[in-house]
């Protein structure tokens, strides 16, 4: 989050697709570019709503004319404009081609990204991260993200060459547990060293684990969970990092489950105990 204090943004109507500014937001559907300007898109009022009350920082807040003169579109236009962002509205051809879809949603916004560094990872009691191999499918690490938000786990660490979580499709796939969950990056050396110094279980998923993932208890220290790429499972320098390789057992002819749906299942699993039902037993 920036902590600077921002002159108040300004507001454009904009139609033209060859305006530079739309150039410029639909350039970062590329990696690149986001990784250049270290900026992402988020889609919907809602979702624009939830990161600003996160803190999280909005560069420029776009809208459809048809947003023009409805309350709660022309409210947070304010805000954003006294937080220091540009406010644009557009066609409904150009919102069409932002979001590269059609029925596109009425509000989207340019934000930062945040990264956490590794050195403010500090768990403590029964604290739950996940730590993704080489996450490669973008819906995939979309889903892990709102299932590590759902579960109550502190944050998400990518290890070694991932699939970019600010890339839009990755973004939409989260439904705004993006701005919920910390993430972090690091090499796979760097990782083994922070495993190493983990003060809990390091538990990886392994078709080979010899554990059941029901019988750690997990209720008494905090668990880093380690889940392996979606081809290729784990590397053997990362299964060697963990204290403990833990097994789904399954029946059926399939050779193993879906990344997501694994991380989803072991997630759920180690927060059990913290997890409470408050509808009615009857
Ligand atoms: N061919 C890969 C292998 O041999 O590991 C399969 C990878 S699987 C699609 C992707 C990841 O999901 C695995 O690395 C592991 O982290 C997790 N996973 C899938 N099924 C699992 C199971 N039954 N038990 C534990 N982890 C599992």
């Amino acid at each position: 989050m920036s902590t600077t204090v921002r002159a108040p943004g300004r507001v454009k109507e904009v139609t033209s697709l060859s305006n530079p500014i739309i150039k410029d937001i639909r350039l970062l559907e590329k990696k690149r570019h986001r990784d250049e300007t270290g900026l992402f898109l988020a889609e919907g009022m809602k979702l624009v709503i939830d990161a600003m009350e996160s803190g999280w920082t909005i560069r420029t807040l776009i809208y459809g004319k048809a947003g023009k003169g409805q309350e709660k579109v022309e409210a947070l236009a304010a805000r954003c404009l006294a937080q220091g962002a540009d406010v644009l509205i557009v066609s409904e051809k150009v919102l069409g081609a932002i979001a590269r879809r059609d029925n596109p949603q009425m509000v989207m916004g340019v934000f930062e990204q945040q990264w956490l560094p590794r050195d403010t990872i500090a768990p403590t009691g029964n604290d739950t991260w996940v730590a993704l191999d080489r996450v490669r499918d973008p819906g995939n690490l979309g889903t892990i993200i709102r299932t590590a938000d759902a579960a109550g786990a502190k944050g998400v660490i990518l290890v070694g060459q991932t699939t970019d979580p600010f890339a839009t499709e990755t973004v939409r796939a989260t439904m705004g547990s993006i701005f919920a969950v910390p993430l972090a990056r690091m090499d796979e050396a760097a990782f083994i060293d922070f495993a190493g110094k983990w003060p809990g279980i390091v538990a990886g998923t392994h078709l080979k684990g010899a554990v059941d993932y029901r019988k750690p208890d997990y209720t008494r220290e905090p668990v880093l969970l380690v889940m392996g790429n979606e081809q290729a499972g784990m590397t053997d320098e990362l299964a060697d990092a963990c204290t403990t390789l833990i097994k789904i057992p399954q029946a059926g002819r399939a050779d193993s489950l879906n990344l997501a749906i694994a991380t989803g299942v072991c997630l759920f699993e180690i927060r059990r105990h913290a997890l409470t039902f408050d509808g009615d037993d009857a």
